[in-house]
This record gives structure tokens, sequence and C-alpha cells, in this order.
């Protein structure tokens, strides 16, 4: 089958980490169970000029490099490679945060892995692509590719994913996502052994 995973929050622990650095630059507690809404700078209360630092220490390539394994995703994707599954990451990330994605897939042995930045969110017009970057892929890009199976966790991208027909979506759970109204294609899932455990059962 052909499987949709995103990165962060279903690969990497991107909250959690984004928590210890919100604590480290601006002294702010907010840990990662208190994280309510996907948006960064209501959920850790920054200001512009915050939000905007957080953001770019949170592209660097050292942070994203960085950040730990989600429980039993690198093992579950492995094995699901292994069973002859095809596996795409489909990051909303810029493409900025390519060298920093590809550095955390290869620290884990996923350097395999396909990886697409789309522009789920509507923010790519910010970040112009420059030289050396991969395309970022628009929603419309996305609508047209085919996949058997999505697993997201981030609202507005769950919501790209509702209308389809012939993709099952799993919505990884997570504080943030307490409260979506799922789509009759979505389930919800708690763990990469509950994901991979589905996938092969078919
Ligand atoms: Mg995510």
């Amino acid at each position: 089958m052909r499987l949709y995973v995103d990165f962060d929050d279903v690969l990497s622990e991107t909250a959690w980490s984004l928590s210890r650095l919100v604590k480290e630059m601006f002294g702010r507690d907010v840990p990662y169970e208190q994280i309510r809404v996907f948006n960064l700078q209501i959920a850790f209360s920054l200001n512009d000029a915050e939000i905007a630092a957080l953001m770019r220490m949170a592209h660097c390539e050292s942070f994203l490099a960085g950040m730990p394994d989600t429980p039993g995703a690198v093992e579950g994707v492995r094995n699901l490679m292994e069973a002859g599954h095809e596996v795409t990451v489909v990051t909303g990330r810029p493409a900025c945060s390519h060298a920093g994605s590809v550095a955390w897939l290869a620290r884990f042995g996923l350097s395999d892995l396909p990886l697409l930045h789309v522009d789920k969110y509507g923010r790519a017009a910010a970040a112009p692509q420059l030289p050396g970057q991969p395309e970022t892929l628009t929603k419309a890009d996305l609508a047209r590719m085919d996949f058997d199976i999505a697993i997201d966790d981030s609202p507005d991208a769950l919501a790209l994913l509702a209308d389809r027909q012939t993709c099952r979506v799993f919505v990884y759970d997570r504080p943030w996502n307490q409260t979506y109204r799922q789509a009759p294609n979505m389930i919800r899932v708690y763990s990469w052994r509950e994901i991979v455990d589905r996938i092969m059962k078919g």
C-alpha cells in the first residue's frame, strides 16, 4: 500500500522539543500536555517577535536533526517498508527545513524514505524557495497524489485528507487534536504499534 506519513509529531517528537526550546529561549513553561491548540504562537503565548525567533531556531539543522523519535515510529516504518509498503514522508515543514529533516532521517537509518514538502498550512508564499532547496508542493499537487493510508496529527492537515474516498486516515492522538471532528474515513490511533498492526491486518 501507499502510505503518507507526516513528520512532526508522527515520526518526531516536535512539540515536546519546541516546548523545551521555548523554556530555554523565553523562560516560559508550557509542557507538552498543555499544548491544546496547533497554533504555536497561541499555544506558547508568544508575541510576533518571539514566534519569529522561535521559528528561526526551530528550522536550524541542529535542532531538527536532534529531535527524539516518536516511540515505535522508526521500527514501525522499517517494518512496513520490509513488508513491501511504499512509505512517503509528507511534511508541512518549509523547504528551508529540508537539510535538517534529511539529517534526522539519516540519524535513524531512514535515508531511503522519500521526503515531500507540501504547503499544508498556506505559508509557502512567505518563505520563497532558495537555491538548493526542494520544490514545495501545493495543496492541489497533494490532492492529485494517491495514498491508501495517511497518518497525520494536525487538524489543518487532516482537513486536506477528509474528502478522500479511497484513503484511510489515521489521526495520531495528540493533545491538540482532542476535539477534532473526524471525517468518516478517519480513525484515531494511539501508538505506532497500533498503526503497524492495523496496516498489516489490511
Ligand atoms: Mg504533524
